[in-house]
């Protein structure tokens, strides 16, 4: 695909896209996406999504993969990362902000993530995920509409207008049950804390495992109003 297309041609790409994989499978979803833009397709994964960094390469074997280590995460999350470098037909890049938790402490003051969160999402995600994309055409993530009431209108395909680049949610449609089964059946390496009571894993401060009755992203920035990291915005 021609680096020098302009929002105008990526709007109707993602339009049309759009339209015509409502439908279809998460596979194919991504199949398209790598014909359509080959190495310049990435995947920005949690870990917390290892089903989607799995058939993604099942789909596009080498596919490039952005995990921002943020210098927060579990250490279950870490090896996961790891797991997956290893395993799995990937290329793994592990993304870091561009100060160290100390240098972050030392400028802002200790826990900046218990006083000022969105702060801190920026420093350790947003921009480390806007340095990441920049060489690339368009990104997959692992957002899913039923999983909190911010989401239920995530489009498959998506001009992410921040970033000049295609979105691309395959799989958007999908149930906590076809993740479920998704991995039962592909036998995919997951964040043991799934086995611990976490439904929604992101930096170690800011998660807690849900209360029963809570939606699956209850636990995450509790006690703050705040929902998303800002890499979605
Ligand atoms: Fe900081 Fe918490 Fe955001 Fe991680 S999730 S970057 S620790 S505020």
């Amino acid at each position: 695909m021609s680096s020098t297309l302009v929002e105008a041609d990526l709007r109707a790409l993602a339009d049309e896209a759009d339209a015509r994989l409502a439908d279809a499978s998460a596979a194919e979803i991504v199949a398209w996406a790598r014909e359509q833009f080959g190495d310049g397709l990435v995947v920005a994964s949690s870990m917390a999504d290892t089903h989607l960094v799995h058939l993604a390469q099942a789909a596009a074997p080498g596919i490039d993969v952005l995990f921002l280590d943020t210098g927060y995460h579990f250490a279950e999350t870490i090896g996961t990362r790891d797991a997956v470098a290893q395993a799995y037909q990937v290329n793994l890049i592990s993304i870091t902000p561009r100060q160290t938790v100390a240098e972050q402490d030392a400028e802002y003051g200790p826990k900046l993530h218990a006083r000022s969160p969105d702060q801190c999402c920026a420093l350790r995600k947003v921009e480390p995920l806007e340095r990441g994309l920049k060489p690339y055409a368009a990104w997959i993530n692992g957002m899913r509409r039923e999983e909190s009431p911010t989401r239920t209108d995530i489009r498959v395909a998506d001009y992410d207008a921040k970033r000049n680049m295609i979105k691309i949610s395959p799989i958007a449609a999908w149930t906590q049950g076809q993740v479920d089964a998704y991995i039962e059946d592909n036998q995919v390496l997951i964040n043991p804390l799934f086995f611990d009571g976490y439904t929604s894993i992101g930096c170690e401060p800011c998660t807690r495992r849900p209360l029963p009755g809570e939606d699956p992203r209850a636990g995450r920035w509790a006690g703050f109003g705040k929902t998303e990291c800002g890499l979605h915005a």
